[in-house]
């Protein structure tokens, strides 16, 4: 799950690390008054950004016309008028799609005289298994970008899980980005901060960019996150209330959302051949195979092992909801499960949804004879495949002489 810059700051400042002033705001009215507060206690601008979980919101156009997602203002009566342009309408980013997201809260934050930006993550490596820290003096960009490009310019230190991040390590890295002095030091502390962030939240990836270094009306400089994005993992939301609490459901894809009602595993896809099946692995080999005989998987949909003729039908009902899907290939190898609640339930989704498009079933496992039984019996036009390589042949082909 992932949350917005400003839930990802909150997180970021109960462990340690400096991140700008700056409240949420709904309305333009309420972002009016947070920028009078801030302008009272010395900042002479404030910067007000739009909120949406896609990034590259600097760089982004509102459907409006008006131009970034991350505006400076030097007035009250200047970020009035920006808010009103942000709350309610629809910015486009390199990362949102065409399509836009509607933008409902906006951060008013103080404006920073930077000074330099680092781009800074800290996220699970796969290959070892391990928290790494990743790095960089080209901060602010697009860092896929810069590992495509200039991938010597990547910080790595590998963290050991059950040691944390090491002094050593923290103060290594900051001397990679050539920080020195008073800066290393507050570097490490501010890796720690993230680390521990990272660690305690049951993060997948805590990122920071632009990390920077901004300059005091003093002089003094300070090391700070301008800009920082969480995603934490699902499967321990269930020990972080205040986490939870931070979903915002109007950034989630809307069928996603409503297969997690039903405790479905659902992921979208773009291809035009919905699965249906049960367990991730055989789910994954649905998806496999379909590929193997040319065809494109529209989704990853596991119902789980225990699945009811409820869940069924909302599944069904949720592979529908894709418009790209053309045809359906159910495959199902009842061991816990019933092949016979199965079958009921897709024969009671067809006749309910009145399914138009190719279906292909196949069932294997624990009552499978009363099953086909009332795969036939039901007089729908359901295609049977015996083995699963079948299945996935006849589904593709079935596809391709439809459309
Ligand atoms: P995104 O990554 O979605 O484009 P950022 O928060 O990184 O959004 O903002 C883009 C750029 O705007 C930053 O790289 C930074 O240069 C500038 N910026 C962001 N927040 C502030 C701030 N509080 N003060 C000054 N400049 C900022
Ligand atoms: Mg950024």
């Amino acid at each position: 799950m992932n949350i917005h810059e400003y839930q990802a700051k909150q997180l970021l400042a109960r462990f340690g690390v400096v991140v700008p002033g700056g409240e949420p705001c709904t309305s333009p009215e309420e972002a009016r008054e947070v920028s009078q507060r801030l302008f009272a206690v010395g900042h002479k601008k404030v910067v007000l950004k739009a909120q949406t979980h896609a990034g590259g919101r600097g760089k982004g156009v509102f459907k409006n016309g008006m131009k970034g997602g991350v505006r400076v203002c030097k007035s009250s009566q200047e970020v009035f008028d920006i808010a009103s342009y942000m709350i309610g309408h629809i910015l486009v980013t390199k990362q949102t799609g065409a399509e836009g997201r509607l933008i409902s809260t906006v951060l008013v934050t103080s404006a920073e005289n930077i000074k330099k930006e680092f781009y800074l993550a800290v996220l699970l490596d796969r290959n070892t298994a391990n928290p790494v820290i990743m790095a960089s003096t080209e901060g602010g960009m697009d860092i896929e970008e810069v590992a495509e490009k200039q991938p010597e310019k990547i910080i790595h230190e590998t963290i050991n899980p059950i040691l944390g991040l090491m002094p050593y390590q923290a103060r290594k890295v900051a001397v990679g980005l050539g920080l020195r002095g008073e800066m290393l030091h507050q570097a490490a502390k501010l890796f720690h901060g993230v680390y521990r962030t990272f660690w305690e939240c049951d993060a997948s990836l805590v990122e920071v960019n632009p990390l920077c270094i901004v300059q005091r009306p003093d002089g003094k400089e300070e090391l700070l996150a301008l800009d920082a994005k969480v995603s934490v993992d699902d499967n321990a939301l269930y020990r972080h209330q205040t986490i939870q609490a931070m979903r915002d459901l109007a950034e989630e894809a809307p069928l996603e959302i409503e297969a997690s009602k039903y405790n479905l595993n659902y992921i979208k896809l773009d291809g035009n051949i919905a699965c249906l099946v049960n367990g991730a692995g055989l789910a994954m080999a649905t998806m496999d195979i379909i590929q193997h005989f040319g065809g494109r998987p529209a989704n990853f949909l596991d119902v789980g092992g225990g699945a009811t003729r409820e869940q069924v039908s909302a599944a069904f009902k949720i592979i529908l909801g894709d418009p790209n899907v053309q045809g359906i290939l159910v495959n199902i190898f009842g061991g816990i499960m019933d092949c016979n609640v199965i079958a009921t339930g897709i024969v009671g989704a067809v006749k309910e949804t009145g399914l138009k498009l190719p279906l292909v079933v196949r069932l294997e496992g624990n009552n499978v004879a009363t099953g086909r039984k009332t795969l036939a019996d039901s007089g729908l036009p359901i295609i049977s495949g015996t083995s699963m390589a079948e299945a996935a042949e006849k589904i593709v082909l079935a596809v391709k002489n439809s459309v």
